[in-house]
């Protein structure tokens, strides 16, 4: 186990080592949130670049709930093998890299469980003010592309699994914050997930997911183009995606200017 995590952290170096600022905007690096963020509206991810990110109180509010449900200490990377190799269970993310479909990606979930050295689950928390049910493109294949890179890492993805949980902002009181993903860890581990959606009925949507390499190439693949230079973005053809965003004035392709 000590080779494959010195052979890991040797290859992550390299693979930092290469990069050149050969996409699109001069990135040498895609984050796996911003290529997920294409599904949602491509032209949203070039007006962040154009135009600059615009603070929302939604996406405040969201930092604010990730970093209180899901608190982290940066620990030693020789710590975090030892802690993820444990028999665990064990939570610790780390940081996912790798190439796919000629893109450098990166990205940091919200949570993980290990056990053994192996990743079990893979968590995604996304916050709403609207119905927790329905499950999102750019929120599926964020996890599923996480998925990927934990694979092409070298990890036994053997028995991994992916949740999506979409929250309803407000839906958790002070004292239900501080235990929250010890909750829902337990419920994953434990086959439990309906009888704690039951428990937020309305508020809270786990969404279970397979670990399933080709939809996650293909979601690379439908997406890469964009960062290639091989084409110029798309943009939404919803009025309300439009209308939900908060590039929605400024942005040459909106459907839902005043
Ligand atoms: S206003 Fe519409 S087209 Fe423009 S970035 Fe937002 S969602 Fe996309």
């Amino acid at each position: 186990m000590e080779q494959f995590w010195a052979g890991l952290w040797e290859r992550e170096d390299e693979f930092m080592h290469s990069i050149k600022p050969e996409f699109r905007h001069g990135t040498g690096l895609v984050g796996v949130a911003t290529l997920s963020g294409q599904f949602y509206c491509e032209y949203k991810v070039e007006n962040e670049f154009t135009l600059g990110e615009v603070p929302t109180e939604a996406k405040e509010a969201g930092t604010g709930l990730h970093n209180e449900l899901m608190p982290t200490e940066e620990i030693a990377p020789e710590d975090f093998a030892r802690l993820v190799g444990g028999k665990g269970p064990s939570y610790a993310v780390l940081g996912l890299w790798g190439a796919v479909g000629g893109l450098r990606l990166v990205g940091m979930p919200d949570h993980m469980i290990w056990s053994e050295g192996r990743p079990l689950w893979l968590l995604e928390l996304k916050t709403t003010r609207g119905d927790p049910i329905p499950l999102w493109e750019d929120q599926e294949n964020q996890a599923r592309i996480y998925g990927l890179l934990l694979d092409r890492m070298g990890f036994d993805c053997t028995n991994l699994q992916l949740a999506v949980v979409r929250l309803r902002s407000g839906a958790l009181g002070v004292g239900e914050k501080r235990d929250w993903a010890t909750k829902v860890s337990n419920a994953l581990m434990e086959g439990r997930v309906r009888e704690l959606e039951e428990k937020y009925r309305g508020s809270m949507k786990v969404h279970l997911l397979r670990h399933d390499r080709d939809l996650a190439e293909a979601a690379v693949e439908a997406k890469r183009g964009y960062w290639t230079g091989e084409r110029e973005p798309t943009s939404s053809q919803s009025v309300g995606k439009c209308r939900a965003c908060e590039y929605n004035q400024a942005c040459a392709k909106s459907l839902a200017k005043h």
